[in-house]
């Protein structure tokens, strides 16, 4: 903030294929029941990438981008209830909190009720994605970030450092989805196709749901040495290797059968059906990394599913129970992984493009904007 003038500096995207601008805000007015955030830091993940270039759907430009956010309670709305976090506990001052970044589901819809898929809910609104910046302070590569009343807030336990929190960033309550509909049993062999940061996410929860092989199929060789920094048994190059090379490794591994759980994260078309023949029969095959849609894959119905009996889960976006659930396995088992390695850089605001480049063009495995 600047301290003569008590403006807010963002970092505004106008429009797809826009240089990203900054943008300044008179300190917001709070209206009962919101609260306001100083940002500590707030992740670049590759859904900013496909914000940059166009490549989802309803965004209502321009748009402060960042919605995986740290920050420290500035001011609470004043009401009549206090405001109170998801553990129940009236927010105060001073406290390191994170937020769910999708806020607004409406809990009465079809989707809410009956068929408990809350990512499904038309009211949906995401902070740095589905929120407009001419509406205010509603991303996290900004100062100070507007929550708004009933906003999902989540308190960082004592002990979890925030830079090692949002290191890990969308990607752990992503992959924290898709484990559980994986349901890894111990000593399962565990493939993840892919080795950006909901791979790696998901390489680390499947060892600790007591996976007994955990190996990553992805690339480039920066990502994979971190996987091997990560616990992970085996990394396969696909830069190396052939479709068809990789599979024969891969059962090679498991006594011929295949991988008893596989995860795909690539958002390659072609990587699914290479994960069906990369999982055994009667395996699970969870795939969550096809957030966008980057075209059409072909497979044998016959051949990789049918007579297999293969379980394909398909898995989109995470709800606060995947983020509160984050906290409390990054507070616990935070220590045991490298975490803040996987920050490459971090941008100042008036570098957001710099790090919307360099994670565009896989340089980083993490960028962090700290205003
Ligand atoms: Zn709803
Ligand atoms: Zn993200």
């Amino acid at each position: 903030m600047d301290l003569e003038t008590g403006l807010i500096t963002a970092a505004v995207m106008n429009a797809p294929h826009h240089a990203m601008e900054l943008r300044s805000y008179e300190r917001p007015e709070l209206e009962p029941g919101a609260v306001l955030l100083r940002t500590l830091g707030s992740e670049v993940c590759g859904t900013d990438t496909h914000l940059a270039k166009g490549q989802l759907a309803g965004v209502p430009y321009p748009i402060i981008p960042g919605h995986v956010t740290v920050g420290v309670v500035d001011e609470v709305g004043a009401s009549a209830e206090p405001v109170r976090d998801v553990d129940g506990n009236a927010l105060t001052p001073g406290q390191v909190v994170t937020f769910l970044d999708v806020y607004g589901t409406c809990g009465r819809c079809w989707y809410c009720t009956v068929g408990h898929a809350t990512t499904r809910c038309p009211s949906r609104r995401v902070y740095g994605v589905t929120l407009s910046a001419d509406e205010g302070l509603l991303g996290g590569w900004a100062e100070y970030v507007y929550l708004r009343p009933g906003v999902h807030i989540v308190p960082l336990r004592d002990g979890l450092d925030w830079r090692s929190f949002l290191a890990a960033g969308c990607g752990m309550p992503t992959a924290l989805h898709a484990v559980s509909l994986a349901e890894i049993a111990f000593g399962d062999t565990v493939v993840v196709q892919g080795a950006g940061p909901v791979g790696l996410s998901a390489a680390v929860l499947a060892q600790l749901r007591g996976a007994g092989q955990v190996i990553v199929v992805g690339g480039p060789e920066v990502r994979l040495v971190a996987a091997r920094r990560f616990g992970v048994d085996i990394t396969i190059d696909i830069a190396t290797m052939t479709p068809e090379e990789r599979l024969r490794q891969i059962k090679d591994l498991t006594g011929g059968r295949g991988a008893d759980v596989t995860v795909e994260a690539t958002g390659v078309p072609a990587a699914v059906p290479e994960g069906m023949r990369l999982t055994r029969d009667a395996g699970r095959y969870v795939v969550v990394g096809q957030y966008t849609n980057a075209g059409e894959a072909t497979f044998n119905p016959h051949l990789d599913l049918n007579p297999k009996h293969l379980d394909v889960r398909g898995c989109w976006g995470s709800d606060v129970g995947h983020v509160y659930r984050s906290v409390q396995v990054m507070a616990r088992y935070g220590a045991q992984f490298p975490w803040q390695e996987l920050i490459s850089r971090e941008y100042s605001l008036a570098q957001a493009q710099d790090a919307l480049d360099d994670v565009a063009a896989q340089k980083v495995v993490k960028a962090l904007i700290v205003p």
